[in-house]
């Protein structure tokens, strides 16, 4: 399997930015955002960003191999939990996606990330986010929140942004919202953080 990554970027960038679409496999809204707002805005802005439109094609929660990919990062509270529907592999950084974003978060000094989930209508924030929660929250006309109000051991959002202290959102769409709004609302976000953040 190859993960997509599309690199939006300039030599003399001020921010580089990730966004992550479909880190769950029945949350397939991100991909839809994403490809819509590289269609309409090819010309590079002041800021680099990197795009990941579908990390798991697998179609369901877990990926291919029966793993929730957002429980199996190599944090310090990763836990060999049950085989449910929150399974974190058998040991963390098992899986490919997560070797992949791991390297990747390794390799380069990502000054935000942002993964798009669904279904809670919420900006949770993970790290030195609560700024660009905020930013996230006008666009949207999500409530920002720094607790989804469960424990989520190995996930991306502790990785980055408790742990390496980078700036992590989470933003949970509304899935019961019009995606052609919603579209809109995030093609106005990416270019936001694109041009202005
Ligand atoms: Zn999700």
């Amino acid at each position: 399997m190859t993960i997509k990554l599309i690199k939006k970027e300039n030599s003399n960038y001020e921010k580089k930015l990730l966004i992550i679409g479909v880190f769950h496999g029945d949350e397939p809204q991100g991909e839809c955002f994403i490809n819509s707002y590289l269609n309409k805005h090819a010309e590079n802005g002041k800021n680099s960003i990197y795009f990941i439109p579908c990390l798991n094609p697998s179609k369901k929660r877990k990926n291919i191999n029966g793993v929730d990919i957002n429980r199996n990062f190599p944090t310090k509270n990763w836990i060999l939990s049950e085989n449910n529907d929150y399974f974190g592999g058998e040991k963390p950084n098992s899986e490919i996606e997560t070797k992949f974003l791991v390297d990747l978060i390794n390799k380069n000094k990502f000054d935000a990330i942002i993964t798009i989930h669904s279904p809670y209508k919420v900006v949770n924030y993970d790290g030195p986010a609560e700024s660009l929660a905020k930013i996230a929250s006008k666009f949207l006309d999500y409530k920002i929140s720094n607790d989804i109000g469960y424990p989520t051991p190995g996930s991306f959002g502790t990785y980055c942004g408790i742990e390496r202290n980078i700036p992590t959102l989470t933003i949970e769409i509304d899935e019961n919202e019009d995606i052609e709004k919603l579209n809109k609302k995030f093609e106005k976000f990416f270019s936001y953080l694109e041009n202005k953040y």
